[in-house]
């Protein structure tokens, strides 16, 4: 645990102070606090905000570092799905090497916490999981990562996904995945109930990647809803992409929002531009907890992305078209404290007592730091510096 005291800080954009960290908590702000021996860093009145939340993404999967994968494919997610799975380790996916490369770097861009989804499947068994786990372990004074156990290749229809899943979930993960229960399993009823019954056996909250579009994603919504009521599982579900709130018709969105916010469920959005996206200024008028991620990054399914969630928020506000400098604020504010909400981080915030995890951002309003594409000055974890000037302290394998 470290003490620091930086100095010429503006939390939030606003009135410039110093702020002095003692055994990795936030233990005091103020202009002109004794430096007391501990060392002081110049913050050079830039804006000083809580570590940026990557709350998607797939640390499994990014060929980043790595030759250029050439995409030559025309495929369905089926068959993206099925190549990655039996390609990866031919391409050299090491999900040690590559998890470490993504984490660093989205640490150097001012994060503090990951959640990461990982494949678990009848092919590769943990062994993608113990991956992520070591480069958790080597990175736990840099970045925090939580593991959620992701059966993208289905589960009903690949016997024995089932106690794979049970296992992750007593080895490592915290959270359970799940994915189109009728476009991928085909059995909507199958692939819930499975999800449904493990989360409650191991009392872990649920994640499930739901691209389903339109009315065949609203289905698979009202099949989660019954379940959540049934379980009383309010609170523990998060719908990842949730496409089909994106969808035109106004008042059948508004009934599943609302049902959404009746039961607690937090969206994770992507922005994703190749598709119909929740709206983030809607959500927030339903009072529903929203967070980011930048999903997979140069992967095998595409090309595009970068680890820093600052150009998530960029992507987001464009994808919503947001202009006013109040809704820029809340696509930060979905980078940072809204995935805490969704990851239900204790600890987490910018005052008296709480993990000094923080990013320094450059411009004069937090509206301006969105759009301002540059590197973070200087990022905190618990009290410690790991990056400064988008550099990591620790090395990039
Ligand atoms: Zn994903």
């Amino acid at each position: 645990m470290s003490n620091l005291l930086i100095r010429n800080v503006r939390p939030n954009a606003g009135e410039a102070t110093d702020i002095l960290v003692r055994d990795g908590k936030i233990a005091a702000f103020g202009k002109g606090l004794a430096a007391d021996g501990v060392a002081v860093e110049d913050g050079s009145g830039h804006i000083v905000i809580s570590g940026l939340i990557e709350a998607h993404t797939h640390l499994d999967k990014s060929v980043w570092g790595m030759p250029w994968h050439v995409n030559a494919k025309t495929a369905t997610l089926r068959e993206r799905i099925d190549f990655e799975r039996e390609k990866r380790l031919e391409i050299g996916i090491d999900p040690h090497r590559q998890s470490m490369r993504q984490a660093i770097m989205l640490s150097a861009n001012g994060a503090s916490h990951i959640r990461s989804h990982v494949d678990i499947d009848t092919t590769h068994g943990l062994r993608l999981m113990e991956g992520i786990i070591e480069t958790r372990q080597a990175l736990k004074d840099v970045i925090d990562i939580e593991i959620v156990a992701f059966p993208q290749s289905g589960l009903v229809t690949r016997p024995g996904t089932v106690e794979l899943l049970d296992q992750a979930l007593s080895n490592g993960a915290e959270v359970l995945g799940g994915i189109d229960p009728c476009g991928i399993d085909r059995d909507p009823k199958g692939h819930l109930d499975a999800i449904f019954g493990l989360a409650e056996k191991h009392g872990k909250p649920i994640d499930i990647h739901l691209h389903e579009q339109g009315e065949l994603g609203a289905f698979s919504m009202e099949m989660m809803f019954e379940r959540i009521r049934a379980l009383g599982m309010q609170g523990k579900v998060a719908i990842s992409h949730a496409f089909a709130l994106g969808a035109p018709d106004y008042l059948r969105v508004g009934g599943l929002i609302e049902q959404i916010a009746e039961l607690d469920i937090r969206i994770v959005t992507t922005g994703s531009p190749s598709s119909t996206v929740p709206s983030i200024l809607r959500l927030k008028d339903a009072g529903v907890k929203v967070a980011a991620g930048c999903d997979g990054i140069r992967d095998t399914w595409g090309p595009w992305g970068q680890p820093d969630m600052m150009d998530r928020a960029r992507i987001l506000g464009m994808k919503n078209g947001l202009r006013r400098d109040v809704d820029l604020e809340h696509a930060l504010y979905v980078c940072s404290k809204g995935g805490a909400d969704v990851m239900d981080i204790e600890g987490y915030g910018l005052e008296v007592g709480c993990d000094a995890d923080f990013t320094l951002l450059t411009g004069e309003t937090l509206a301006h730091a969105v759009v301002d594409v540059a590197p973070r000055p200087l990022v905190v974890k618990r009290g410690r510096v790991v990056a400064r000037n988008g550099v990591a302290e620790v090395a990039i394998p």
